[in-house]
């Protein structure tokens, strides 16, 4: 029988020391700025992502894990992304105050996979929800570029941003675009369709002929009214006052629809086709989409973990990451000797050593080449005089001394 292999475009976690450190980093690093933490489900109402995210966008037209069963007419996915579920959680419970969370964990989208691009990927996402400054994106976005900059030692990274105006702004540009497009020739089938379905995605096409077209084509930041330009350079004053370093991208429009005015990405070269492991902006009328009463501007980005993690490889002797504490193995030579194997371990596992045991009655050669391998600091060794002298033998591993201690001393012992 052949064994079942993973699902595509999913990854096996098999040492998370970095993901772990990252999420830590993040933890300590956001509370600073008064960020708390929530989660919210896996599975979602379809129905909250079509009405958020873009009924056209490639994320519900194409990448939705939909959940079916014969018992159940619910319509539900696994969620996308995080930041509509959020809303929807916020929403629900209407906090008197406006709200400033984060959270993580794994979303699914039925990309293509490739290098940094997977079916089930995991996402830290912020949101602060109810404030319409513009003050408030300079300050996320600050508070991004400090964690990769001084927190994670990210030297590769470049901040890009972009300003769509308000929803207004972005039906005038839109327009503007259509006069555009239907002026030039050559774009590809997909320009095609969502110059009817959602024009401002074009930019998003990779196709080179298409690129090379749309050099020409009219930029958003160029039709601001005048009340978004006003915050548009309100966000570049403040963030260079703030020492952030950033270029402005005239094409960055994002590929979920709820964005208006901020919308920034965070890249790096070494990514190669997927450069972005961190983007976000600003979606005021997502709280009106739900179907709230009250207006919620809101603002929020989302941390691409496995694109990060590959950011972070080159550098990683750059990072504090927490070191192994030493690890002790106790080998009971017999099955006689594993109840006192047990309460050895009970004793030092209480003392707050890192020990593990092995039980399985293998030969203490055996043991002692696997103990080897594990980078174990000892070996507590216990054959049937120990267990009547009530002694361990203590193995240094990596010296090969060893010497006979009484049981009530051990850990005495190893603390030394
Ligand atoms: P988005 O939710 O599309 O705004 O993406 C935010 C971040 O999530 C991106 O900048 C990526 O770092 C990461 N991301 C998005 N889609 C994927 C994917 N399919 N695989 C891995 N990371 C992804």
């Amino acid at each position: 029988m052949q064994t079942i292999p993973r699902v595509k475009g999913t990854q096996d976690f098999l040492e998370k020391g970095l993901y772990q450190f990252i999420l830590n980093a993040f933890h300590e690093h956001v509370s600073l700025y008064h960020f708390t933490q929530v989660s919210t489900p896996i599975i979602e109402h379809v129905e909250l992502f079509k009405r958020t995210l873009g009924t056209f966008t490639d994320v519900v037209s194409k990448e939705m894990f939909l959940l079916q069963s014969a018992e159940s007419k619910d319509n539900l996915c696994l969620r996308p992304e995080a930041t509509a579920p959020t809303m929807r959680a916020f929403l629900q419970v209407l906090p008197a105050t406006s709200w400033k969370v984060y959270s993580h964990g794994p979303m699914f989208r039925r990309e293509r996979p490739q290098k940094g691009r997977y079916r089930q990927f995991h996402q830290i996402n912020t949101e602060v929800i109810g404030s319409s400054s513009i003050s408030q994106d300079a300050l996320l976005i600050t508070m991004l570029d400090r964690f990769f900059q001084e927190n994670l030692k990210i030297e590769s990274a470049a901040l890009q941003i972009n300003f769509l105006g308000s929803y207004e702004d972005r039906e005038n540009y839109a327009q503007l675009v259509k006069v555009f497009v239907d002026g030039v020739q050559g774009i590809c089938d997909t320009c095609m369709e969502r110059k009817d379905k959602n024009i401002l995605r074009i930019f998003d096409c990779k196709n080179p002929t298409c690129q090379k077209i749309y050099e020409d084509a009219p930029i958003m930041i160029d039709h601001l009214s005048a009340e978004s330009q006003k915050e548009w350079e309100q966000l570049q004053t403040e963030l260079s006052l703030l020492s952030v370093t950033f270029s402005v991208n005239p094409r960055l429009v994002r590929g979920l629809d709820y964005y208006n005015k901020t919308v920034f990405e965070f890249v790096s070269a070494q990514l190669g086709a997927q450069n972005a492991f961190c983007g976000g902006g600003r979606y005021d009328r997502l709280a009106d989409e739900l179907g709230s009463k009250k207006s919620y501007p809101s603002l929020g980005a989302a941390i691409g973990i496995e694109r990060l993690m590959l950011v972070l490889e080159p550098i990683l002797d750059s990072l504090a990451l927490p070191q192994p504490k030493p690890l002790y193995i106790i080998m009971p030579l017999a099955a006689e000797q594993n109840p006192l194997a047990l309460i050895l371990a009970d004793t030092l596992h209480a003392a707050g050593l890192t020990t593990d045991a092995f039980l399985d009655g293998d030969s203490l050669k055996s043991m002692m080449r696997r103990a080897n391998t594990m980078g174990a600091a000892y070996a507590l060794i216990l054959g049937e005089s120990e267990q009547k002298d009530n002694t361990v033998l203590v193995k240094n591993m990596m010296t090969g001394d060893q010497e006979a201690i009484a049981q009530v001393d051990v850990v005495s012992y190893l603390r030394k």
